[in-house]
């Protein structure tokens, strides 16, 4: 059987509930009604009967009556017998015809013709042996007839009562998800139109629905980085791997038709060799950037003091000490990935070695405003012209490739930029041509 829609099953469960509850009340109702006539009734019998008993004296002889006495008050009948049981005073109810043995102090039913009757004994001693029998009758309530009327209100006012339920029910239930249809709608037309660029974008609140909209959101926002970062890969790679593949195929034939010598042959292969090494460079980069802008490569973020840190690190590169220094005046504490930030570094210092002559400094200097954390790279290179300060950023973009070595590819900026705003913080390059370039590192203070 094919499931029924949630607010079909939330509008039966919600009527079902209320309905019940209608009954259950319905029932309490009863029994609280009846119960309480009951105890009215008897709270009448027994306070008519305690009044009427102070107002009578019982003697040897006729019982002495005073005033006040009431032989009938709030439905009460109070009768007076004599010690054998024979009416003194009062007049019994028409309607009373059965036969009660005296009790004394015990309320019992007492059913007659008709209808039942409460009946309430006192015996009043005059002396040890003599007294007389006070007796109080009321008519026992209709505990039926009562239940017979609440069940006729009930038979008309339930199928009403459920109808209304129902459609109360219906209508919560399509408010309460009219939410989940609009996520429904979007996420049909992301997937009709393939178009990832759509959003739900349901008000922020702390309800379930809006949660659920914006990690819909954030889901479908990630899925769009993804499959732009891996369009961007596969357009990239396949370009940039066109050049040293023609280059490697156009070595190859030429070996065939022309290389005589073992050292031609040398020469070919160790020309392969860098080809090979480029476009291994290259694709390893290309997937480590796709997978940061993808959010997977591993950024496991801890506090390091970025001083401590510049030290140790770039005592472990091979750099000339003659050529380069490290100014570090503070170890100012920032939120970094240890693995990313060493390799902005060797970008940025190995770029610096690579666009200035032999003779010039490199200079690497961290220090701390009160605002961010410095992070500079500063060589007496070529310098980069004012037209060229944006394009560097941009993937495979090279001023001068006569200029860069053959190791270049054009992505080290662009990678170097995306580890900056992982670190949320951003580069400034300051250059002049003929004088050097100071690329910067902003990074906030870690809290
Ligand atoms: P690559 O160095 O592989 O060519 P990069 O992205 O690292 O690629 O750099 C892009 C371009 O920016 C380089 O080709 C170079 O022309 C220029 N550049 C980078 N760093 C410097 C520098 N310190 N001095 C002068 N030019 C630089």
């Amino acid at each position: 059987m094919r499931k029924k829609s949630i607010k079909t099953q939330i509008t039966c469960l919600l009527t079902l509930l209320m309905a019940t509850m209608a009954i259950l009340l319905l029932t309490f109702m009863l029994i609280i009604s009846n119960t309480i006539a009951t105890q009215t009734v008897r709270h009448q019998l027994i306070e008519t009967l305690r009044s009427n008993i102070t107002l009578v004296e019982a003697t040897d002889k006729k019982p002495v009556i005073e005033d006040g006495f009431s032989y009938y008050h709030n439905g009460v009948t109070t009768l007076i017998y004599s010690q054998n049981e024979s009416l003194l005073a009062g007049q019994i109810p028409v309607s009373f015809k059965a036969e009660a043995p005296f009790e004394n102090g015990v309320i019992r039913t007492v059913d007659s013709e008709d209808n039942s009757y409460l009946v309430l004994d006192f015996w009043l001693a005059s002396d040890w042996e003599h007294g007389i029998w006070l007796r109080g009758l009321v008519e026992a309530p209709n505990n039926e007839a009562l239940t017979h009327n609440l069940l006729i209100i009930a038979l008309i006012a339930l199928p009403l009562f459920i109808l209304l339920a129902a459609l109360g029910s219906y209508h919560i239930a399509r408010r309460a998800f009219r939410p989940l249809d609009h996520i429904t709608a979007t996420a049909e037309a992301i997937n009709d139109a393939k178009d990832l660029s759509g959003r739900i974008g349901l008000p922020p609140g702390e309800d379930e629905f809006s949660r659920l909209a914006a990690d819909f959101d954030h889901m479908f926002e990630r899925l769009e980085r993804s499959f732009e970062a891996e369009k961007q890969f596969t357009a990239d790679a396949s370009h940039e791997l066109r050049t040293p593949i023609s280059i490697i195929k156009g070595a190859c034939e030429y070996a065939e038709k022309y290389d005589e010598t073992p050292e031609d042959h040398a020469e070919t292969i160790s020309m392969i060799h860098r080809q090979a090494d480029k476009m291994s460079v290259l694709i390893s980069q290309l997937l480590s950037m796709t997978r940061m802008e993808q959010g997977i490569e591993h950024t496991a973020m801890d506090h390091l003091g970025l001083g401590d840190f510049v030290h140790t690190f770039c005592n472990e590169q091979p750099w000339d000490s003659k050529r380069f220094s490290l100014i570090t005046t503070s170890n100012p504490m920032i939120i970094a990935n240890p693995e990313l930030l060493g390799r902005l570094i060797r970008n940025l210092v190995e770029n610096a070695f690579k666009y200035s002559k032999e003779d010039t400094m490199v200079i690497l200097e961290v220090c701390s405003t009160e605002e961010e954390i410095l992070l500079s790279v500063k060589d007496q290179g070529f310098g980069i012209a004012p037209e060229d300060q944006e394009k560097i950023w941009k993937r495979f973009y090279q001023v001068d490739t006569s200029r860069s070595s053959d190791e270049g590819n054009g992505l080290g900026l662009s990678m170097v930029e995306q580890i900056a705003k992982l670190h949320n913080g951003y580069m400034t390059l300051h250059s002049i041509p003929g004088v050097g370039s100071t690329f910067t590192l902003h990074l906030p203070h870690a809290k």
